[in-house]
């Protein structure tokens, strides 16, 4: 990767959607605006998958940038998503889809979508390594590596067994940065340990942290009025020196040149600054939250098949920093079918009788059908 290029990506995960449409149906006049805009203000990165959008993220790709400007004016990173593969030969065949869609050619950047400790045994089972070697040797993908979601520990491991692999991609942010779930200090410094350059997910934690409840956004307004909030967020992880892009899935032409402004004015965040987060996550550590430890200990009784614990790590997210829009996302993406919705809760009271915790599972589960199912 050239290293000069500009550290922002526009993600193609949440594009603009025609009014009450579909995730299927993204707006191509303003996806195309955008993403002109963004080449022309010399950004380059592009990231889709297979399935963002329903597949029509890596189309929009092929009819709105890669049939209407010139292979070398960008630099595109797509995906392959085992999950959803029977065989190994699937791999060739989505593989070939993908440069179909998107009408690229090669992909600059190609990596194994969304690591964790299930997947990885499918990576193992189809050698989707090996694969992803053949595809580096023919000149289809000019880089490899793999998004992650798992532990710090985890990624030493893979790291370790896989040092063919070019670069990671994490899930780095402030909000996330001590978590013991997410681990985006740890898993950063694995990554330096190993010299594998980083690519940043979710450095805005899905919009959270540009929404923020009213209280904590004053905290980053007082300190710096003119500095919109979700620029405290993509400064903290692009100064990191390991990062060489920042990639985030940009909805409106507003959030995109705000974005392209933070980035061309680009400053490492002064110590006072820090002191700023600090305070901040201090405050956001104050919300009240449901105490559920994801011990799943409720959830093989449910007859509902409610899958509780991510329920409410849903609705604690929600209740923090206030984003509906991400977590009705979530939700809908977790309940695609009716069963396993809050609201299909009969009340048969069995998950509280093993619940450590003795939360209300049932008055919480009818607070997150408000909340989500409208
Ligand atoms: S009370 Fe609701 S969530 Fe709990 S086990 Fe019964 S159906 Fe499932
Ligand atoms: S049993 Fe209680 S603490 Fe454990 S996952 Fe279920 S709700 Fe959470």
């Amino acid at each position: 990767m050239e290293s000069n290029m500009k550290k922002l990506g526009l993600g193609m995960m949440r594009l603009p959607r025609l009014e009450g449409g579909r995730d299927a149906d993204i707006d191509k006049k303003q996806t195309a605006d955008m993403i002109d805009l963004f080449l022309e203000r010399g950004f380059k990165y592009i990231d889709t998958a297979f399935m963002y959008h329903d597949g029509e993220s890596e189309k929009a790709v092929g009819e709105l940038l890669a049939a209407r400007h010139p292979r070398e004016s960008f630099f595109l990173a797509s995906k392959l998503p085992l999950w959803s593969m029977e065989k190994k030969e699937d791999m060739e065949e989505i593989f070939n889809t993908q440069l179909e869609r998107t009408r690229a050619g090669y992909f600059d950047r190609y990596l194994i979508h969304g690591i964790d400790k299930r997947l990885v045994k499918k990576v193992d089972e189809f050698d989707a390594w090996g694969y992803m070697k053949s595809l580096k040797e023919k000149g289809l993908a000019r880089s490899i590596g793999f998004s992650f979601h798992s532990t710090a520990e985890h990624l030493d491991e893979i790291l370790t067994k896989h040092p063919e692999m070019e670069f990671v991609q994490l899930q780095l942010n402030y909000a996330d940065w001590e978590s013991e779930d997410v681990q985006s200090r740890l898993c950063y410094e694995v990554a330096e340990k190993h010299n594998k350059p980083v690519t940043v997910m979710e450095p805005v934690r899905g919009g959270a942290l540009a929404a923020m409840p009213e209280g904590i956004r004053d905290i980053f307004l007082r300190a710096a009025p003119e500095k919109n909030i979700a620029s405290w967020a993509l400064r903290f992880v692009a100064e990191l020196p390991m990062v060489n892009m920042v990639l985030s899935g940009m909805s409106n032409m507003q959030q995109l040149i705000e974005n392209m402004d933070t980035f061309d004015n680009l400053k490492p965040l002064t110590e006072a600054e820090h002191r700023v987060i600090s305070e901040v996550m201090e405050e956001l550590s104050k919300i009240p939250t449901i105490p559920c430890t994801a011990c799943k200990y409720c959830t093989p009784n449910c007859p509902q098949s409610i899958n509780i614990p991510r329920v409410i790590s849903l609705l604690n997210d929600y209740n923090t920093y206030r984003n509906l829009d991400a977590n009705v996302r979530r939700y809908n993406m977790l309940t695609k079918s009716d069963k396993g919705k809050a609201s299909s809760c009969i009340k048969c009271g069995k998950c509280e009788s093993y619940c450590p915790q003795n939360i209300k599972i049932m008055s919480v589960l009818e607070e997150a059908a408000k909340a989500f199912e409208g």
